[in-house]
């Protein structure tokens, strides 16, 4: 059965859009002005979706997982050893690094022979998706059960999440060890 053009209802609406002359009502455009006003004073009183962040903050999930840390083992040493499979899983290519050798008399620093003497994210590009803690062999990269979010800056290169914010201070490694113990 053919189907007539004008019967087609591209955005599901029911409504026919009609070419007839508009009344006098319809030509003051008073009543569609008195319309709209009374929409927006409905929503006026409806409870908003929006809130006033930074001021006001949203309650998090239990299992919200925010900014990464780069973790200690129970010595105290870095686990990352540079071996770049985050940033290669990273999806938004938000992690750099470089890498470097481990010198004799830093054994106490560092975990492996390798180690990243840069790390970096772009929290500007990440999309806190997980992935990297996922690929990393070296359970070293994880993001934080915290309600802590990355904070509004005015600078871009502010964004850019280096070691100094990244690792995780050795005093919280050593009281998880002792809480192990
Ligand atoms: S959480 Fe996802 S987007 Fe962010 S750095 Fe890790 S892999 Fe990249
Ligand atoms: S955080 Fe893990 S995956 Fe990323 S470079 Fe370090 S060891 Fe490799």
């Amino acid at each position: 059965m053919a189907t007539s053009i004008q019967n087609i209802s591209l955005s599901g609406k029911k409504k026919q859009v009609s070419n007839k002359e508009m009344t006098f009502w319809e030509r003051l455009y008073l009543v569609a002005i008195i319309k709209g006003l009374l929409i927006t004073i409905k929503h006026f009183f409806r409870k908003k979706a929006t809130i006033h962040y930074p001021e006001q903050v949203r309650e998090f999930s239990p299992v919200y997982r925010g900014k990464h840390t780069l973790k200690r083992d129970e010595q105290g040493r870095e686990n990352c050893t540079a071996c770049g499979l985050c940033a290669l899983t990273c999806p938004a290519e938000a992690i750099t690094m470089k890498a470097a050798e481990r010198k004799k008399g830093e054994e106490h620093l560092y975990r492996e022979e390798k180690y990243a003497e840069i790390y970096e994210i772009n929290m500007l590009r990440c999309i806190f998706c997980g992935l990297c803690e996922e690929a990393c062999p070296k359970d070293a990269i994880y993001l934080t059960i915290s309600k802590e979010l990355v904070p509004a800056q005015y600078d871009r290169e502010d964004f850019i999440y280096g070691k100094d914010k990244l690792v995780m201070p050795l005093e919280v490694a050593m009281a998880n060890t002792q809480k192990l113990n």
